[in-house]
């Protein structure tokens, strides 16, 4: 069911905003902390620059770093750009959700794992690792959702056998005809919790658009002089963004196959 026009849902989806802007902040402690093995929870942020104990003030999504002009309020060194990005990209994320599902068990199955592609993706291309808190965490989620009303547990236990199962297939070959390692586990593990979540139609729709956007990614790569396919961008965060392809177009997708 999607929102549609009238003066709620434009107040609803505002709201969503504001709250993915807020959850966006954390993912960015989540982005820093968790492949360092650090707590997400304490201590509170410090400039990596002074060291400097990170106030309440200065800890307000995308306005604070506007306020402090990208700087350190303490020593006035840059803020990457890289926080605002990510609550302004979680925040969009979180009201076209909203938009999208409409109110309901959905919505926040999908707010979920929306939550759970953004760290991953940008871990993977700091990284190129995935944590298993995620892949695996969100594997279990999915799963767990897949029992509540309107879920479907055998086509989400179907979906990350077969996300797992294709990729672990495809690396395995890949490394008997090259004889190097082409997929980690992480995209594996990845690919499962894609599967956990979509179903398998959707795993099948994420691979499709995975290969596309992969195959686009890498051509570009080659040709701004990159030393080829091996040192491209790692392959996680394609398989994120194909995922939400999925999710939202995957109906697209299997009334093209079907013509
Ligand atoms: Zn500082």
């Amino acid at each position: 069911m999607a929102a549609d026009g009238g003066g709620f849902p434009v107040l609803a989806a505002s709201a969503a905003f504001l709250v993915g802007a807020c959850i966006g902040s954390f993912l960015n402690v989540v982005i820093h902390r968790l492949p360092r093995g650090e707590s997400i929870v304490s201590p509170r942020s410090r400039c990596p620059g002074c060291g400097r104990q990170i106030g309440a003030w200065e800890n307000i999504p995308v306005a604070s770093f506007l306020l402090l002009r990208g700087k350190c309020a303490g020593c006035g060194e840059a803020i990457s750009w890289r926080y605002p990005a990510v609550e302004l990209l979680t925040a969009s994320g979180f009201a076209a959700i909203f938009l999208l599902d409409g109110p309901g068990i959905p919505l926040v199955r999908d707010l979920l794992f929306f939550s759970l592609l953004v760290p991953i993706a940008f871990i993977d291309i700091d990284h190129r690792i995935i944590p298993d808190e995620l892949s695996l965490g969100g594997l279990a989620a999915a799963l767990l959702f897949s029992f509540l009303p309107g879920g479907d547990w055998k086509g989400s236990a179907a979906g990350a056998l077969l996300g797992g199962g294709i990729l672990h297939a495809t690396a395995f070959l890949y490394e008997k005809v090259r004889g190097a390692e082409g997929m980690g586990g992480g995209d594996i593990k990845l690919l499962a919790m894609i599967g956990a979540f979509l179903g398998w139609r959707g795993t099948l729709a994420t691979i499709f658009f995975g290969a596309l956007l992969g195959a686009a990614g890498g051509i570009l790569a080659m040709r701004k002089g990159g030393a080829g396919l091996k040192t491209a961008i790692p392959f996680g965060p394609y398989l994120c963004v194909a995922a939400l392809a999925a999710r939202y177009l995957g109906g697209w997708f299997w009334r093209f196959l079907l013509i």
